[in-house]
């Protein structure tokens, strides 16, 4: 995939876009942090395809673009997507024309992706910036994924035990941030990304 992209750290106002990947365990607070994160008139947040049903609250085309699995299937097929990946049974991906159309408006392009997609971004598109969100420890994700009323007790046992998985790959991220506090987790990621 031919992007422009600018470097990892040290961007201004007015200059090129910028690609950056928030992955982290289920719960670990990727939603939450991005829509403090797009308070920045400059951030965007990427809305990928899911085969994944609509919780209670969820919007099409703000949260997702939940389609079928042959419709997910042929955007495969034709594409048009930067990366996808199954995750809990359920395929997600990421579309690549929005993604182009941000870097070309100077936006930063944030995809909260899960680890298997950031790997395929990676790869594709060196020039990304990657930060993984940590939970502060395993209880509290548990707590929180509970407290967030959207998942079967069954869902959140999945999506517990690959939170184990995923946390080793923490080590290709470029930054690794703890969500202990909200504020400060979201504060500590702006420095990241250079933003007031
Ligand atoms: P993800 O998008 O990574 O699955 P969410 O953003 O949905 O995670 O967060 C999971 C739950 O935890 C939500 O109910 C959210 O309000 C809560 N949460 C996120 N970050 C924090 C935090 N730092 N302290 C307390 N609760 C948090
Ligand atoms: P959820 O079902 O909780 O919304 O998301 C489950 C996981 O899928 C999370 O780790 C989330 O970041 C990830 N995810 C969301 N969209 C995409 C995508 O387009 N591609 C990939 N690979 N993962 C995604």
């Amino acid at each position: 995939m031919v992007l422009f992209v600018s470097s990892k750290i040290g961007q201004g106002e007015n200059k090129k876009g910028r690609l950056v990947i928030i992955s982290g365990p289920s719960g670990s607070g990727k939603t939450t942090i991005c829509k403090q994160l797009m308070e920045n008139s400059r951030i965007r947040r990427s809305i990928s395809y899911t085969t994944r049903g609509r919780r209670e609250g969820e919007k099409e085309g703000i949260d997702y673009h939940f389609i079928e699995k042959s419709e997910f299937e042929k955007l495969i097929n034709e594409n048009k997507l930067a990366e996808h990946a199954e995750y809990c049974g359920s395929l997600y991906g990421t579309p690549i024309e929005p993604i182009k159309e941000a870097i070309e408006n100077g936006k930063i392009f944030i995809l909260a992706i899960d680890v298997m997609g950031a790997l395929q971004i990676m790869k594709k598109i060196p020039e990304v910036t990657s930060i993984f969100i940590m939970p502060p420890d395993d209880e509290t994700l548990r707590q929180r994924l509970r407290e967030r009323l959207t998942d079967s007790d069954v869902d959140i046992h999945k999506r517990l035990e690959l939170a184990n998985e995923e946390l080793k790959y923490s080590k290709h991220y470029d930054f690794c941030v703890v969500n202990d506090q909200l504020d400060d987790t979201v504060k500590k990621i702006r420095g990241i990304l250079n933003l007031s």
